[in-house]
């Protein structure tokens, strides 16, 4: 049987989870309302339990016997309401089964003992015994509870009865017959009812189970579905946009900057003799290396400008409402912070640097492909002319199909 089934198997006897720890998750679980339900029932019964001093008087009169079972019934009575105000008002976390069993037990001890006060109203009390079997049943009691209390019940009634009634072994046998049949038919009740709560309940908490993996799997899809877009978007040594993202962000921002007709930038950043610094240093130490500067040249940059890595050593930055003179001043300032990078003492006196490209264009047609390839040609420009240096395209650029403007 599996796991979860076995933890919810109710006992077939007691109506109860055959696990200690469910069945007391269970009655935590339903503790508020039983003891709404118990405390409104006790109190009902109490009532009609007191109700029938009217019928004692007109069979008894003012007489002594009257006067015992209005005492007895007042007594009975009071404990009853007094049980059920302090569970309504104190019954709090705690359940107390013994508290909630003493209303059983005092009706029970109370019915007994209208046998011998009472004994010529003997049948119609057998009436009434079979009827307080509904109170057993209303009064929220686990049903060993209510069978032990049921069990008192007709045992001292029957008993009562022949000694106080006088009662014919024949007529004891049908007294006892009936009483049999009254609490029969109530303890099969009450262990179906039992029964079916704690299957509901097991279905509820099996609902729950099945919500919360739901909602853990919906997370964790979540979380992939982050990683994988982290994947597609992010260069996974410098975690800048990649390439393929750059573009896309460069291309909103571009168009944006065309449509409020404000001007747009573009750098084309390029390490120089960063092979050098592979070949003496190695690999990881040149990936190190390009990892700071890759963080330098974010940090020189305004929140709303975009950077990416172009490929190996090359990066590429848009800047949105950027004249190209604006452009330069952000340009040099980036170029002077790579300068002042501190490496590791391994690689000496090594001073990174980086040459700029820069393009710039206030046109409503221009394309970003054009702003890349004049960006990479002011690259290539400052290469030649020594490096190390921010080289910026005098003219803006223009759209594709018109002439374009010679640096
Ligand atoms: P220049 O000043 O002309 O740009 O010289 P350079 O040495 O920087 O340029 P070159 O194109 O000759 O070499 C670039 C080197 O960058 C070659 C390549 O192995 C290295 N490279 C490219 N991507 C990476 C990378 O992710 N990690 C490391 N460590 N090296 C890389
Ligand atoms: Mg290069
Ligand atoms: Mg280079």
């Amino acid at each position: 049987m599996p796991l979860q089934k076995q933890q919810y198997q109710v006992h077939g006897l007691t109506g109860q989870f055959c696990d200690a720890s469910r069945e007391f998750m269970y009655r935590r679980s339903i503790q508020e309302s039983v003891r709404l339900e118990f405390s409104f029932a006790v109190s009902v019964a109490a009532c009609v339990f007191g109700m029938f001093a009217i019928a004692d008087y007109y069979l008894l009169g003012l007489t002594r016997e009257f006067y015992l079972l209005l005492t007895m019934r007042i007594v009975v009575v009071s404990i009853c309401l007094l049980v059920a105000l302090v569970v309504r008002r104190w019954g709090g976390n705690d359940y107390r089964a013994w508290l909630h069993a003493l209303p059983l037990w005092v009706f029970a001890t109370g019915i007994i003992l209208i046998v011998p006060l009472r004994p010529e109203s003997l049948p119609t009390q057998i009436t009434a015994v079979v009827a307080t079997m509904a109170f057993y049943l209303l009064i929220p009691n686990p049903l060993t509870v209510v069978t032990a209390a049921s069990l008192y019940l007709n045992i001292g009634f029957l008993v009562a009865a022949v000694l106080f009634a006088s009662l014919a072994p024949i007529a004891t046998l049908l007294v006892a017959l009936l009483l049999i049949m009254g609490s029969v038919v109530g303890f099969f009740a009450l262990l179906r009812l039992e029964c079916l709560q704690r299957k509901q309940y097991a279905l509820l908490q099996e609902e729950r189970e099945n919500n919360h993996q739901l909602h853990k799997e919906i997370a964790h899809r979540k979380s992939l579905e982050e990683q994988l877009r982290v994947v597609a978007e992010q260069d996974a040594l410098t975690s800048l946009n990649n390439r393929g993202h750059f573009i896309k962000l460069a291309k909103d921002l571009l168009q944006h900057s065309q449509t409020h007709k404000v001007p747009f930038s573009l750098f084309m950043i390029d390490v120089d003799h960063f092979k050098h610094i592979n070949d003496t240093w190695g690999h990881s130490h040149g990936d190190w290396v390009l990892t700071k500067i890759a963080e330098v040249c974010a940090e020189s940059l305004r929140p709303t400008d975009v950077i990416g890595r172009f490929g190996g050593e090359e990066f590429v930055v848009a800047l949105p409402d950027t004249s190209s003179s604006d452009a330069q001043m952000v340009a040099e300032r980036l170029k002077k912070k790579v300068a002042e990078l501190s490496l590791t003492e391994e690689m000496g006196k090594l001073r990174p640097s980086v040459t700029v490209g820069v393009a710039a264009t206030d046109s409503e047609e221009a394309d970003l492909e054009s702003l890349i390839k004049r960006a990479d040609e002011m690259l290539y420009v400052g290469k030649r002319a020594g490096r190390n240096q921010v080289v910026v395209c005098s003219d803006v650029v223009e759209a594709p199909d018109s002439p374009v403007g010679n640096k």
